[in-house]
């Protein structure tokens, strides 16, 4: 079913990319429409959980069918089955699951991860794919500016001469007051600066180089503003020019989406015309900003004609009125925003645990790129760049063959529509996804994915409430502790299925003893449910509190590893278990002997045992036993095989307590 519906919603998907406020009302209806798939460990349960009841039930008919045909009553029969079925169904898994999770989740909160979804954490253990974004997330999300570039000169500002290199530099004077007026950000009365971190970036480098951001504001009050979003990537304001009685639009935006805007440039004393050529050279300089890492900024501006656009004129931000065209160009700035410290050793564990990394991001290509090496998501030079733009003209196919030729791929320029596409993608191939996101517009990405992570600090209200996780500070390497506190809760369940499974043999044999070879019942119905519902649902459940083992994170193959395995079945069917039943076997015939029935005389003995009317059974000894008599020896021995599945069952609680660890050296948790 999934498939018919992703697509249905990638069509959805794709209305979603106009930029205006209204999306974000659309952004929101879109996330509620998608529904997420069933995280993985439902899916397990659900299938362990259908095949269990066929073979409870299946088992219930052939044991029914049998006891009718030996000749019991119909109660008895109905008792029997009652027994059987629930001996085969693993009662203790629920509350097992449920401790698991709430135990993980609180370990979670005081490693700053909130887990809304308790199911999402063990989702994170399964996951094959992370899409991460960049800014704060890989990166520690405090910009600086560093590198100005006007009019064909790079400048790296903490260079001694930079000042004066830009004295009574033309293009220079503007794009300070430009910078100015684009900036949201705003000084705190206590000093600092308020706003997010790229506009905190540009006010400070105002402030310290030359810049009078306060009073640029004053003398130019904004009149309206199209803020910034990762649709058209730019943000516009219209500003009236107080000493000129005149309006004046400002850009500031992606350099590629300005550059298109553009038809004159500002130079060191004057105004030219902006050739072809001159684009190139300017993309190429933003290029070579771009490799290093640096986000890239452009700005522009526009005097608007007064007599076009006279005071008092009505600017209209919906539709705008006014050009967005044959603007200015000012110049660039390139803001460095450092790597994290953890990411790196992060992203190397998650690889090594074989979970792919892909960045997604709205930023310039080659930036991507360079961030990408430096986090160590792209070894050496075989890392793809994929553009937003490229991905728009791909269909399906061509993206599926492009994540399956490339293992390490950077997604660059995209919108938060395609993040959803990518994450679709990558679902159809059968990866489990988990997605970072902190927009508005990523909402339906993270409710798409089977693992949305929110962030605490930047993230938006309407990402954190569409996510299952939120990182409180925003840190990708808290996702590592996330996938083994998920694979922990894997292990710990099978560990615990394995445990419960275990006395289903010991509980079904000998009823099947019984029918088959006409002894009299080891094990009555009472004590099957004693074991079942008494001494066993302990233990399981206390399985949940185990520790991770010391290799979880070097397991790659996790994402085909299912609860029960082929493996499993035969350890507890053909194993462990044959042991309980040969245990409780033994004590049951040692009680019978000790009583004077030797083990060869009790088979085919049931249906004289059972009779109330035979008041003159003889045992091996050849003493003759009354009904009530027999009873009495059937308890005891019945008790003895019951004691000998506890003792054994305590066995195995040691013996499933660990996977692939030796039993001393376990490490506490
Ligand atoms: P991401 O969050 O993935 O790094 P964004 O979609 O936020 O990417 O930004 C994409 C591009 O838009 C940036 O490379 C930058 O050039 C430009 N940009 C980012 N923030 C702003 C802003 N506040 N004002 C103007 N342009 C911006
Ligand atoms: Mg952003």
């Amino acid at each position: 079913m999934t498939t018919a519906r992703r697509y249905k919603m990638n069509v959805a998907g794709v209305v979603l990319c106009c930029g205006d406020l209204t999306a974000l009302g659309r952004v929101a209806g879109l996330a509620a429409r998608l529904t997420p798939a069933p995280s993985p460990l439902s899916r397990e349960i659900k299938r362990f959980m259908r095949y269990m009841s066929c073979w409870a039930l299946g088992l219930g008919v052939f044991i029914a069918s049998a006891s009718l045909i030996i000749g019991y009553p119909f109660m008895q029969t109905t008792i029997f089955v009652i027994g059987i079925i629930v001996a085969n169904i693993p009662e203790g898994l629920q509350p097992t699951v449920t401790a698991s999770l709430t135990i993980t989740a609180q370990h979670m909160v005081k490693k700053n991860c909130l887990v809304k979804n308790l199911e999402a954490v063990e989702a994170l253990g399964a996951c094959t794919v992370i899409c991460s974004d960049k800014t704060g997330t890989l990166t520690e999300n405090k910009m600086v500016v560093q590198h100005i570039w006007v009019w064909n000169n790079v400048f790296f500002v903490q260079d001694p001469e930079f000042i004066s290199a830009v004295e009574n530099h033309h293009a220079y004077e503007y794009l300070l007051t430009c910078g100015a007026l684009c900036s949201n950000a705003n000084l705190k009365s206590g000093g600092g600066i308020r706003g997010d971190a790229s506009e905190t970036a540009i006010l400070n480098f105002l402030i310290h180089y030359g810049g009078d951001p306060l009073t640029v504001r004053k003398n130019y009050p904004k009149i309206a503003e199209v803020p910034f979003n990762s649709v058209n990537k730019y943000q516009v304001s219209v500003h009236l020019d107080t000493s000129k009685s005149q309006y004046m639009v400002v850009m500031k935006g992606a350099p590629e989406v300005l550059f298109a805007r553009c038809s004159t440039v500002a130079t060191e004393t004057d105004d030219i015309e902006l050739t072809s050529e001159m684009k190139v050279l300017a993309e190429n300089n933003t290029e070579d900003l771009a490799n290093t890492g640096e986000r890239i900024m452009a700005f522009a501006d526009l005097a608007l004609d007064p007599k076009e656009y006279p005071l008092g004129f009505e600017f209209d931000t919906d539709n705008p009125n006014f050009p967005q065209e044959d603007l200015r160009l000012l110049g660039l700035m390139g803001l460095m925003d450092p790597p994290r410290e953890e990411v790196r050793t992060a992203i190397g564990r998650v690889r090594a645990a074989g979970v792919r990394v892909m960045m997604v991001t709205g930023d310039h290509p080659a930036t991507s790129r360079a961030v990408a090496q430096e986090v160590g998501i792209a070894t050496s030079q075989k890392c793809h760049v994929v553009t937003g733009n490229e991905l728009r003209n791909m269909t399906p196919d061509l993206l599926h063959w492009t994540l399956d030729k490339h293992y390490e791929i950077v997604f660059a320029r995209t919108s938060p529509t395609q993040k959803l596409q990518i994450v679709e993608a990558c679902q159809r191939q059968g990866g489990v996804v988990a997605v970072t996101g902190d927009g508005v517009n990523d909402a339906p990405a993270l409710r798409r994915a089977d693992i949305g992570i929110s962030m605490g600090i930047t993230g938006s209200q309407v990402s954190k409430q569409t996510a299952d996780i939120i990182l409180m500070d925003d840190n990708f390497a808290t996702i590592v502790t996330g996938i083994e506190e998920g694979r922990k809760i894997f292990d710990n369940l099978k560990k615990s299925v394995c445990y419960i499974l275990i006395s289903n043999v010991p509980e079904i044999a000998p009823v099947l003893m019984f029918i088959l070879f006409a002894i009299p019942l080891p094990l009555g119905v009472m004590t099957i449910l004693c074991v079942d519902l008494g001494t066993d649902m302990w233990p399981a459940v206390a399985l949940a509190y185990e520790g991770a083992e010391s290799d979880v994170m070097a397991r790659t193959l996790r994402g085909r590893d299912t609860l029960v395995s082929a493996r499993m079945l035969r350890l507890v069917y053909g194993h462990l278990g044959l042991i309980e039943f040969a245990a409780g076997m033994f004590a049951y015939f040692i009680v019978m002997a000790e009583h004077g029935f030797y083990p060869l005389h009790l088979f085919g003995i049931r249906q004289r045992w059972d009779n109330e009317a035979v008041s003159d059974l003889t045992d091996s000894l050849g003493q003759e036993w009354t009904f009530s008599e027999r009873q009495e020896v059937q308890r005891a021995s019945q008790a003895a095989y019951f004691v000998a599945v506890v003792l054994t069952q305590m066995m195995n609680g040691v013996i499933c307590k660990t996977r692939y660890n030796s039993l001393f050296h376990v490490g506490g948790s």
